[in-house]
């Protein structure tokens, strides 16, 4: 089971990378693969993620450690990975820096808002385009603790995302895919308004 949903985050993660999502070998993927004992499978640190394959996932602990006898090196932003499981009870987080997401990261506020762009339905439990949603920004840091807790602390429940300044997008999901997919939409959403702002549209 845990191969099939490794083969599963692989193919997602070459997916995304293939988007641009995940440039530099930039960006990470985990899913969750357990809840007692507590085990996250996580992309290993500063390989292209579009090149992944369902060995190359490291089984981490809820300290973000590698479960022995792996002693490969999990991504940096693990940590937060696995803050998100424990806080939200997802099963999949993709985090990316798309281009689009990452410039509107830098607006002034604590938010990006959308309202009536159809693609705010792709995030899981919204059904209209209607009405105005709000995905949370939150500042960098370069210590997972204290970035994990900003995430924590301004996510807001129907937004399934939160942007992290000049940095990216962390986006978590039921599976795999939605994770992905949400991951997607923020991008998406980035880039229907920034395209807005710059043909002066209100
Ligand atoms: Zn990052």
């Amino acid at each position: 089971m845990s191969d099939q949903i490794l083969t599963q985050l692989a193919a997602e993660a070459s997916r995304l990378s293939g988007l641009g999502f995940l440039a530099c070998t930039a960006g990470n993927v985990s899913c969750l693969l357990g809840n007692s004992p507590f085990m996250v499978g996580m992309s290993p640190s500063g390989v292209d993620k579009g090149q992944l394959k369902a060995t190359d996932f490291i089984r981490i602990d809820g300290n973000a450690r590698p479960l022995p006898p792996d002693q490969r090196k999990p991504s940096d932003e693990a940590l937060l990975h696995v803050r998100i499981y424990q806080a939200v009870g997802c099963q999949a987080v993709c985090h990316g820096h798309p281009a689009h997401a990452v410039a509107m990261s830098m607006a002034a506020g604590p938010n990006l808002v959308v309202s009536g762009i159809e693609m705010q339905k792709a995030f899981a439990g919204i059904s209209t385009h209607e009405g105005e949603q709000r995905i949370p920004i939150v500042e960098n840091s370069q210590d997972m603790e204290e970035l994990s807790n900003r995430v924590m602390t301004a996510r807001h429940p129907q937004i399934p995302a939160v942007l992290v300044r000049g940095h990216g997008v962390y986006a978590w999901g039921n599976s795999v895919k939605e994770a992905s997919r949400h991951l997607e939409t923020v991008e998406w959403l980035a880039r229907i308004v920034w395209l807005c702002r710059t043909a002066g549209i209100p």
